[in-house]
């Protein structure tokens, strides 16, 4: 599997491009918000001949869905997200026009639910959805357990806002819960190979092992 990442928008979001040898790709928070940054989106995408098949959000605070209207004009595949965050995309607009950032008014419908321990798969990518809420109700993170083969096949976790790198996403935005948020990290992202690569929503990679200090 590669991994490309980019860092768009004002608010520094890593999003990412998941690919295979055949083509198939899965975006994970494309969040591409002016011209600059989707040319370089779909420049990656069209240069390397990939193919969109999915697009995930791992939650759905503004600054992880602005791509997602641009994402579903030019490659026609909807975002997923979960259920629970539904309830921020209609505050999108009002918000984004605070941050003087343009949303589509009402934003695009989802493509789908996802829930935890659902499994989002394409040939030679596949990725176990672990849901933990406290950052947002509906936080997601992505696990992949198999990237590559043998030296580098080190499994890989797509964090959100859960889990950074140092930090945890904060708790005291609408909807957040503190308790719930650092449970759940402890249960469902702690327990995870010590090895695993956490690719977080913003700021440095981490790894599993260099986290558990912090809990
Ligand atoms: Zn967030
Ligand atoms: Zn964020």
């Amino acid at each position: 599997m590669q991994v490309k990442q980019f860092v768009f928008n004002p608010f520094g979001v890593n999003a990412y491009v998941l690919s295979n040898d055949t083509g198939d790709s899965i975006l994970i928070d494309p969040s591409a918000s002016n011209e600059r940054e989707r040319s370089a989106l779909a420049a990656y995408i069209k240069d390397a001949g990939l193919k969109v098949c999915r697009v995930l959000n791992t939650h759905l605070h503004l600054d992880h869905v602005l791509g997602n209207a641009f994402v579903e004009r030019t490659f026609g595949v909807k975002a997923e997200a979960h259920e629970a965050d539904t309830f921020l995309l209609d505050l999108q607009a009002e918000q984004g026009s605070m941050f003087g950032l343009p949303f589509d008014d009402p934003a695009p419908k989802l493509g789908g639910y996802l829930s935890d321990g659902d499994i989002v798969e394409v040939p030679g990518i596949r990725l176990r959805v672990i849901h933990v809420a406290g950052h947002s109700p509906g936080g997601l993170a992505f696990y992949c357990e198999s990237t590559g083969s043998g030296d580098e096949d080190v499994p890989a976790l797509f964090s959100g806002d859960i889990l950074f790198a140092g930090s945890r996403g904060r708790s005291d935005l609408f909807g957040g819960d503190e308790d719930a948020l650092v449970s759940g990290i402890k249960s469902k992202i702690l327990t995870l190979p010590g090895n695993t690569v956490v690719l977080p929503g913003h700021g440095p990679f981490t790894t599993v092992a260099d986290e558990k200090m912090w809990f």
